[in-house]
């Protein structure tokens, strides 16, 4: 059992630069055309009806806010002292069940068509862990590394504000994402309440989840992304019995789901064997300790420089020898490029939407599986449901009922997404798809479509 470490502490996110990885010349761009075409291709297998299909093929609602910020902590020279907007956006994909859910990110590269597939995955994800809630996503398309704390508190505030009409603790509850973490989260719970027709109603903390455990967050929703894509791992490899102890794994991106997941994976006996950041990537094909490099990325801002690790290139990076590969950074990592390069049995999708459509057909042609991310990083809004319920009233969930709670989800959940791949002779992704649309649609076929 992993204790969480320095997890719940207030801190700034782990620095990220500008970069994505960029997808290979000619693949699809659209994140969103990508999860259509995704959603088109189980609901055709599958035989959906037409009611859930006809309400979940668009999203509900998309909203563009514009957040003016007075400036006074600005890398940029000429900004301090001065007024900036930014845009952001939310997306309610669907509420049909439950209600909205998903995380808030702040990156420069955040658009609209981003949020919306973000908001799909969040609405195909609760589901496959039996999780009530909907989809949504939002964005603010900043680099708030160019910014300090205070801009990122009144953009944070500014933002929360400009929300108010359309989240709420059973209408739409954001979470932390890219860039974003429990102080931030904090910060939208104070400014919710400030403005709430009932400032003492102590169920105002669920209008959104992440939080510090002072402001009614829960110790075990920080590790909570990472231990469940460390479960939906070992659920894969106990399936294709391969044993833990020894699996060398290698994972891109080191901040809150990558970090997580590396330390579970080591405490289980796997060996990290190689790990990227925006800065750049570090191998130690013996096995790097994941804890202390955690501790150095939290420490310096990147994995880079880590005492003991060779610093090799990107490609060097996705060539690395190891059983697992886990993209737990940004969209469009696995691609036409980047997945040839892969020495891995499987990918475990720690990010959202890490691999191009063109990245899925060479992992499919060189018979790599895929733990697809709306199962494999459903760990932290399942456990946002227990902060959740915890705010509406149910005692805190301690790490022990967590580490059982999330168990039991994968491994049943894990052995319903395998039973559809066979059922259907498709591949995971469109398995997870199906088993998520089933679940749905069976609730809007009950409820019926309105009017
Ligand atoms: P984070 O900001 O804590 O960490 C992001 C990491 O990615 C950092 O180490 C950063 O350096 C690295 N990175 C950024 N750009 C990169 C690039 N071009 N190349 C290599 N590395 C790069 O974010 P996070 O919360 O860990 O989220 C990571 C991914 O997991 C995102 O896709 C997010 O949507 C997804 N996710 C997060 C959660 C959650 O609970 N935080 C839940 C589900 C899914």
């Amino acid at each position: 059992m992993v204790k969480p470490k320095d997890g719940n502490k207030p801190k700034m996110a782990v620095p990220a630069g500008p970069k994505a990885p960029a997808a290979g010349a000619g693949e699809e761009v659209s994140l969103y055309a990508a999860d259509k075409a995704r959603f088109n291709r189980a609901a055709d297998l599958m035989g959906l009806d037409d009611r859930p299909r006809a309400l979940l093929n668009e999203p509900r609602r998309e909203v563009i806010y514009n957040v003016p910020v007075m400036i006074s902590q600005s890398r940029t020279p000429g900004e301090n002292g001065r007024a900036k907007s930014f845009l952001a956006y939310r997306v309610q994909y669907n509420d049909v069940y439950g209600p909205y859910k998903g995380g808030i990110r702040f990156h420069p590269q955040v658009s609209l068509d981003e949020v919306k597939a973000l908001a799909a995955a969040m609405t195909w994800k609760c589901p496959l862990l039996e999780i009530p809630f909907g989809g949504a996503k939002g964005g603010v398309a900043i680099d708030p590394h160019a910014y300090g704390p205070a801009d990122i508190e009144a953009l944070t505030r500014r933002l929360t504000y400009e929300m108010l009409p359309d989240i709420g603790p059973d209408q739409d509850i954001p979470a932390p994402d890219v860039n974003t973490n429990e102080q931030i989260m904090d910060w939208i719970y104070d400014t919710f309440c400030m403005h709430a027709s009932n400032k003492y109603n102590v169920t105002n903390a669920a209008v959104v989840t992440g939080k510090s455990v002072a402001c009614g967050g829960l110790a075990g929703r920080a590790p909570a992304t990472g231990q469940g894509l460390f479960l939906a791992i070992r659920e894969w490899a106990r399936d294709h019995k391969q044993p833990l102890k020894g699996l060398r794994f290698a994972v891109q991106g080191f901040g809150k789901v990558g970090a997580w997941a590396a330390s579970f994976l080591h405490d289980a006996g796997c060996r990290l064997v190689a790990a990227a950041d925006v800065r750049g990537a570090v191998a130690g094909p013996r096995g790097l300790d994941a804890h202390g490099l955690a501790a150095h990325a939290r420490k310096t801002g990147s994995v880079v420089g880590f005492p003991g690790a060779a610093g090799v290139s990107d490609d060097e990076f996705f060539s690395a020898a190891a059983e697992v590969f886990i993209p737990a950074a940004l969209e469009n990592s696995v691609t036409a490029r980047t997945a040839p390069l892969l020495k891995c049995r499987v990918v475990a999708e720690g990010a959202n939407c890490p691999t191009t459509p063109q990245g899925d057909q060479v992992l499919a042609e060189r018979g790599i599986d895929v733990l697809p991310d709306i199962f494999a990083n459903a760990g932290g809004v399942a456990v946002s449901y227990l902060e959740w319920l915890h705010n509406h009233g149910a005692q805190p969930f301690d790490v022990e009922y967590i580490a059982r709670f999330l168990a039991d989800r994968y491994a049943r959940n894990y052995a319903i997404i395998s039973e559809t791949v066979k059922k259907h002779r498709t591949d995971w992704r469109t398995a997870a798809y199906i088993v998520s649309l089933t679940r749905i649609g069976e609730k809007v076929i009950h409820r019926g479509l309105y009017p």
